[in-house]
Parts: structure tokens; C-alpha cells; sequence
């Protein structure tokens, strides 16, 4: 069969390379995709990233199957559009898919349905939230309402940086209608953790477990980026923590979309925080891949990934058993230079060894040009070291990212590391 991955990051490399493991696969489309998918013998780049346009491709090409990585197409219609032209997508819906692209939405959801999360407000009027956040006080969480490419979160210590979100977001209009409206939310402490499920309309079916690394530089500083790197499995998500989390947040958010008449298909993706008592809390739904979770994620999936699809897109998951690799897989996330803020582009990258069992490099910013590979954007490649222990996979993964070489690379030296406690 065919297949179009619909994307151009890591997420999606690595995606379209489990994709291209199975015997069932004949080609793999990707769209628009990056240097890394561009010279992969198995991967074809399609230059289209028009919904309509990928429908028309789709059915000329007779691709039996398509993917979604990202989260602004989903959030803009494309499974509805698929859909209405009778072609099959794995993804959720632009309703469903409001439990990522608005804040408010999935707020008032999890307080409708009972689904642990922090107690929150909403508000439009600036005044109004200036009085809640005196009345709260800090720490508190300040979030755009709309999508904002991971960068419309402000987990504010001190009421000076609360007040000055709120100015930002609601004055400023820094982040246009993704931020006219604004979630303020009682701040969480514990241990954060990525609980991804895919979902049939009717069967879930979870993934391993994983960790993201959001902050900039080693030990948990410096600015909030898409994320820096990430390992899985996650050891703080053990097994009863697994089976409260599917019991008291996977299962009620698909059963309250159903009650709320919306059928979820796709990953969902809860963001937990997990405090000291071991209470997990939901602190955002994504309807999607993370990035980079996926990356060590598929690189631990032993399963053929196109019959899990296939089976998502029939709604026959729950024949479906998913074997993982037993070791840990860590993803280590090389940055552009200026990343986040200006990631500079036009660096030339070389160095990246050839894919071993053990370690295995993604791209997501990346192009080539001309026969050379250069940066494109802010994360360039996910290095993933695959190990018995924590430590190995950390080891193999640096090992690989030591050899590659682009002018200001930036990388954390410690993904893993709670792991390792
Ligand atoms: P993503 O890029 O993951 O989609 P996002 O913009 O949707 O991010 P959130 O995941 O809601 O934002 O928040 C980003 C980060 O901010 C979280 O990973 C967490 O570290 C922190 N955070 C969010 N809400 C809270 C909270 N209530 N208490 C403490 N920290 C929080």
C-alpha cells in the first residue's frame, strides 16, 4: 500500500521510517517533509501542504492511507475534508481536535467530566484577570486560549511576570486571536510525563510511555523550546500509575467526547503532571504525535506500524497488540543557533553516521541543498540511542551526536536524567 505522511519534522522522519520498515509498505509520501526524508531511497517528498491539494494527490496516487503529524492541519479540517471525499485519514476531527487548538475548550471539558486538571479561569478582559491573578497570587500559570506553537504558556513565579503575560497577551495581542482569549490556571508541582494513546473511535490502544525536556539548557533552564529531547519508557508512569491514568483521564475524555457527541479518533496525547502523593493531573491534551516523543518512541515500536494504522483507520484496534523494545530509546534534540527565539538557517551539517541497531538520527530542520545538508529551522535533528539502561541509551545517543557537526549547535547534556535517578 501507499501512505502519506502529512508533516515536516522529526515527529514525521520518524513516522515515515517506522512506516517504511513494514513488508506492507510500498511507498511512503511525505509532506512537504525535510532533508532528512528527502534522500531516504523509501521516501518520497511531495511539495504540497494545501489540504484540498493532498486530498486531489491522494486519490491520484491511490494512497490507501494518510497520516497527520502536525497539529494546525488537524485543527483546520483536513480529517473532515478526507473524510467527506471517502479517504481514509488516522486523525481526529477539527471538533475533536478543539482539545488541543483551544484551552478554554479543554478546561471545560475536563471540569464537566471530572478529569483531574488545575483549577482555572478564563478571561477576555484584562482587568478582570489582573483582579484574579491579585486575589490568586503566585506562582500561576498565564495560557493563550488558542494554538500557539508551543510558545503561549507562561508559568509566571513572581505576580510582576503574571501581570505582564496577561499585558502581553491581552493588550499586546502578541499572540493575535490564538491569544484574545486567555486561560489563568493554579500552577502544579511534580513530575511531568507524556501519555500518548491512539484511538479508533471506539478501541485505545496506548503507546509506551515517554518524557519531553521543554527548557533550553541542562537541569531544567533557560526558555521553554518545542522540547529539547525526550526518553521513553518513562519510569515514574509505573504500572498502577498506567492503569489509574487510562482509568481517571485516557477513558473519561474519550467517553465525555462521545457523551459531548464527538466521536474522538487519532493520538491523544495527555501532558500529566504527577505530584509528590502520586495524584496525576492533566495539564494539556495534544491530539497528535509529541515532537520529539515520537522520535524514541518508533524507535522502540517492534510492531508493523502500517497494520496498527490500518487497523486505526478501520476501527478494529482492539485486535491489535503492541510489542516494544525493552530497552530504553533516548532522543537527543540538536538546535539551530539562536534557537528558539531566531533560529539562523543555511548552516552546513555534516558528520551523521549511517543508522546502527543502536542509534538512529532524525531530521526535522534540515534541507538539502545542492547535494550539501543545511539547517532550515529551530530543531535540526533528534539523535536517538537505544540502551539496557538509561544510561547506555544516553551514552550511544551522545556518542552520535559528538560526531555531527553544523555551526552553533546546541544541545542538553542531561536528556535522560530523571530517568537515571
Ligand atoms: P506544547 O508545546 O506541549 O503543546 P503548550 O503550549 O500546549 O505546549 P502546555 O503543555 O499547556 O503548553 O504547557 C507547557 C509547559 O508549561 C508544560 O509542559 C509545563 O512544563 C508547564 N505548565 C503548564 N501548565 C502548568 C501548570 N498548571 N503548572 C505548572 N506548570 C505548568
Amino acid at each position: 500500500m501507499k501512505i502519506l505522511v502529512v508533516g515536516s519534522g522529526g515527529r514525521e522522519h520518524a513516522l515515515s521510517w517506522k512506516l517504511a520498515q513494514s513488508e506492507r509498505v510500498q511507498t511512503i509520501f511525505v509532506a512537504p517533509g525535510n532533508g532528512g526524508t528527502a534522500v531516504d531511497s523509501r521516501l518520497v517528498n511531495v511539495e504540497i501542504t494545501d489540504p484540498a491539494a493532498l486530498a486531489d494527490f491522494v486519490v491520484a496516487e491511490g494512497v490507501a492511507l494518510t497520516l497527520v503529524g502536525p497539529e494546525a492541519p488537524l485543527a483546520a479540517g483536513i480529517v473532515n475534508l478526507f473524510r467527506a471525499r471517502g479517504l481514509k485519514i488516522f486523525g481526529p476531527t477539527r471538533e475533536a481536535a478543539q482539545l488541543e487548538s483551544s484551552k478554554d475548550f479543554a478546561k471545560a471539558f475536563m471540569q464537566r467530566h471530572g478529569i483531574p486538571t488545575a483549577k482555572y479561569q478564563s478571561f477576555s478582559d484584562a482587568a478582570q484577570a489582573h483582579a484574579y491573578i491579585d486575589a490568586n497570587g503566585a506562582p500561576i500559570v498565564i495560557k493563550a486560549d488558542g494554538l500557539a506553537a508551543g510558545k503561549g504558556v507562561v508559568v509566571a513565579m513572581t505576580l510582576a511576570e503574571a501581570h505582564s503575560a496577561v499585558d502581553h497577551m491581552l493588550s499586546d495581542n502578541a499572540f493575535g486571536d490564538a491569544g484574545a482569549r486567555i486561560v489563568i490556571e493554579e500552577f502544579l508541582a511534580g513530575e511531568e510525563a507524556s501519555f500518548i494513546v491512539m484511538c479508533d473511535g471506539k478501541n485505545v490502544l496506548a503507546l509506551a510511555t515517554s518524557q519531553d525536556h521543554k527548557r533550553l539548557k541542562d537541569n531544567d533552564e533557560g526558555p521553554n523550546t518545542g522540547g529539547m529531547g525526550a526518553y521513553s519508557p518513562a519510569p515514574i508512569v509505573t504500572p498502577s500509575m498506567h492503569a489509574r491514568v487510562m482509568r481517571e483521564i485516557i477513558n473519561p475524555t474519550i467517553q465525555g467526547m462521545a457523551k459531548d457527541g464527538i466521536v474522538f479518533t487519532g493520538f491523544l496525547y495527555a501532558g500529566l503532571m504527577i505530584d509528590a502523593e502520586g495524584n496525576p493531573r492533566t495539564l494539556e491534551f495534544n491530539c497528535r504525535m509529541g515532537d520529539p516523543e515520537t522520535q524514541p518512541i518508533m524507535a522502540r515500536l517492534k510492531s508493523d506500524f502500517a497494520t496498527v494504522l490500518d487497523h486505526a483507520c478501520n476501527g478494529t484496534l482492539d485486535a491489535v497488540e503492541l510489542e516494544w523494545d525493552r530497552r530504553t530509546a533516548v532522543g537527543v534534540v540538536m538546535a539551530a543557533a539562536g534557537y528558539p527565539d531566531s533560529p539562523r538557517k543555511g548552516d552546513i551539517i555534516d558528520g551523521i553516521p549511517p543508522e546502527t541497531p543502536e542509534c538512529v538520527t532524525f531530521h526535522a530542520g534540515t534541507m538539502q541543498v545542492g547535494g550539501a545538508l543545511q539547517t532550515s529551522g529551530g530543531r535540526v535533528l533528534c539523535v536517538v540511542g537505544l540502551g539496557d539502561s538509561v544510561k547506555m541509551a544516553q551514552k550511544r545517543a551522545y556518542e552520535t551526536v559528538e560526531k555531527i557537526h553544523f555551526n552553533g549547535a546546541q544541545y542538553r547534556r542531561d536528556i535522560g536524567w530523571r530517568g537515571l535517578k
